[in-house]
């Protein structure tokens, strides 16, 4: 079974523009994926329809075999999306914040593992501080462990590293990759060929609201 499985995605908003026209590909479980395309390829409206956030026009998805349509809930179970936009409460801190999080899924405050997430983003001595007193780099990674809050199986991360500095790009690759050492399948969107690259085994390629590669990344660089 995929990850993730698309098949003839397809999404036009409601001013008339079509942002995607009938996109099919599936993630393998267990790989960091990447979806690589140019600003304005459809990368985001593909995110935010897996996310739920954004309606599809035609076409079917599923996460971890759940069907969007059919099983709402259970998909939106299976996947933790760490959005492109740094969104907070100022006044909140870390802790609160995935305290918060794990709240809205349900999770029994005694099974909520909050100090484990934010060590393992190298948060644990700002547990306790406001957000706004956060680095950039710092409420990134914040994002991640939000995401992570009720352990899914599926991890994305849409333009995790736009305009972020070399160091923190380290930080988080080595993150995600550490997350699918530890068997999170990784799905990621980057305009940036370097990062998919370095850290994916697998590229597909969307331009234009249309998917025009999807290989190893090995087989797509020996063409490039
Ligand atoms: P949906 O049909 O999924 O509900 P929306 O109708 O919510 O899509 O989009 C609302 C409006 O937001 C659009 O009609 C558009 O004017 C505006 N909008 C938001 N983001 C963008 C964008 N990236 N490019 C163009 N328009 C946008
Ligand atoms: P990417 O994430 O690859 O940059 P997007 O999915 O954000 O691409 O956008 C794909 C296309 O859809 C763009 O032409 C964008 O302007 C348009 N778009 C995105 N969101 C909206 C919206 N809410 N309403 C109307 N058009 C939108």
């Amino acid at each position: 079974d995929a990850a993730i499985r698309i098949q003839d995605l397809q999404k036009t908003y409601a001013g008339g523009k079509t942002a995607l026209h009938g996109v099919s590909f599936d993630v393998p479980r267990g790989q960091i994926f990447g979806l690589l395309g140019p600003n304005g390829a459809g990368k985001s409206t593909l995110i935010n329809i897996l996310a739920g956030l954004v309606n599809k026009s035609a076409g079917k998805a599923e996460i971890w075999g759940f069907d969007i349509d059919e099983h709402p809930r259970n998909a939106k179970r299976s996947i933790g999306i760490v959005p492109q936009e740094i969104l907070f409460d100022p006044f909140f801190t870390p802790r609160e914040a995935l305290e918060i999080q794990g709240g809205l899924y349900g999770i029994p405050k005694a099974e909520r593992k909050t100090m484990e997430l934010l060590k393992a983003v190298y948060l644990s001595d700002k547990a306790d501080a406001y957000a706004r007193s956060l680095s950039g780099g710092m409420k990134r990674r914040l994002l991640v462990a939000k995401a992570m809050v009720h352990t899914p199986p599926v991890l994305v991360l849409d333009e995790p590293t736009a305009g972020v500095d070399v160091e923190l790009r380290q930080q988080l690759w080595a993150y995600v990759r550490e997350l699918n050492a530890r068997g999170t399948t990784v799905v990621l969107t980057t305009h940036y060929l370097e990062e998919a690259q370095e850290l994916c085994d697998r590229i597909a390629i969307i331009n234009h609201g249309r998917l025009i590669a999807n290989e190893p990344t090995t087989t797509l660089l020996a063409k490039a």
